[in-house]
């Protein structure tokens, strides 16, 4: 742990025991602003060992009764972006949103939030949804974690370079195996099929993974049931890219949005950036599209003054302590300096053609 992380610890840690943090939690100051949790997976089997943006069960379940805990209230997104306008929020408002609709929210995320009776917001994309196979992009970075053992990769129909499977070397390789797709522009399919050979490469049953629909998105019928069930479904893009020009982008939103169309009757009027990425023009054609809200993955409360295109959240993640967990919801890391977020790379796409 950093000097700076255990420096910020012991000063949370202070004001939680002088009950600092507490009396700030019912000031009319945190009634003003709002918390936006964002979470993206909860462990199905060992994805909370290879990344920690996914959380044991157990943990997810507990950051949940911390929320009640602490006597939070915890609103629809739609409502607490309304009341954070009109002043009238509760006490240590929160709103919940997840990104992206994997199978592990619908399987065990959901029905602990429901134990709760919170409502969620779950931005949806909606490829692989309908290409109901591993999403590539965090399964080539599975698939070398889960056959790091190897040692090495030595793959010539995509690098000439072998990789070592250490971290570094890992992220190397998922970044020439992803470069690799995008420059062919490969379908889902070919992705699917080079997922298959790379699976081989390293000695990893991929067919057995597929069974198990390791980090796979929901399917159409689990997408209508949550919205049957009250989730609140929002954009995210169809195929989980963002474009620099209109055209392509607000292409990208409709195309979510008529797939989302299918599954609730409630017309989406928030986004999520994704990777949190995002462009100094995007909230302007966000605003022309009709939508009220973005989100991105920088951290901090929302106040009445904060751009509604560029909401920020607290992305929990395995790196999270409770102290820290508990600490944001009565609003105290709002006077710490937070660390920048650097959107995850390869969310952008250049428009094929300039003038679009
Ligand atoms: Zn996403």
């Amino acid at each position: 742990m950093s000097l700076l992380k255990k420096g910020k610890l012991t000063f949370l840690q202070l004001l939680e025991a002088s009950g600092a943090s507490s009396w700030l939690s019912g000031t009319a100051w945190r009634r003003d602003r709002l918390l936006i949790l964002c979470y993206h997976g909860v462990a199905r089997f060992d994805e909370a060992e290879w990344d920690p943006l996914y959380l044991p069960a157990a943990t997810f379940r507990r950051r949940m009764e911390l929320v009640a805990e602490a006597g939070c209230t915890v609103l629809p997104l739609a409502e607490a972006l309304e009341r954070l306008h009109q002043h009238t929020l509760p006490e240590r408002a929160v709103a919940i949103t997840f990104d992206d609709g994997f199978l592990d929210f619908y399987l065990v995320a959901l029905p602990v939030l429901e134990s709760f009776g919170y409502p969620v917001t779950l931005y949806l994309t909606t490829y692989y949804v309908d290409y109901n196979r591993p999403v590539f992009d965090p399964m080539v970075g599975y698939l070398l974690w889960k056959g790091r053992e190897k040692g090495v990769l030595d793959w010539p129909e995509v690098s000439a370079q072998p990789y070592t499977l250490d971290p570094p070397g890992c992220s190397a390789a998922a970044r020439a195996i992803k470069r690799f797709a995008l420059d062919r522009k490969l379908s889902g399919r070919e992705k699917d099929e080079l997922l298959a050979r790379l699976a081989g490469q390293l000695g990893v049953d991929y067919e057995e993974l597929c069974q198990r629909r390791m980090l796979h998105l929901v399917n159409p019928e689990e997408a209508a049931d949550m919205g049957a069930r009250g989730v609140d479904l929002e954009l995210h893009t169809h195929r989980h890219r963002e474009y620099r020009g209109r055209v392509r982008m607000l292409g990208e939103l409709e195309d979510n949005r008529r797939r989302l169309a299918t599954f609730s009757p409630r017309e989406p009027k928030h986004f999520c950036y994704t990777g949190g990425m995002h462009l100094p023009q995007y909230p302007d054609y966000l605003k022309s599209y009709g939508l009220l809200s973005a989100t991105t993955c920088e951290s901090g409360l929302c106040e009445v003054s904060t751009n509604p295109y560029l909401l920020p959240r607290l992305v929990d993640t395995q790196a999270l302590t409770d102290l820290e967990f508990r600490s944001w919801l009565a609003g105290t890391p709002h006077f710490l300096p937070t660390r920048p977020y650097y959107p995850a790379e390869g969310q952008l796409l250049e428009d094929p053609d300039p003038a679009a």
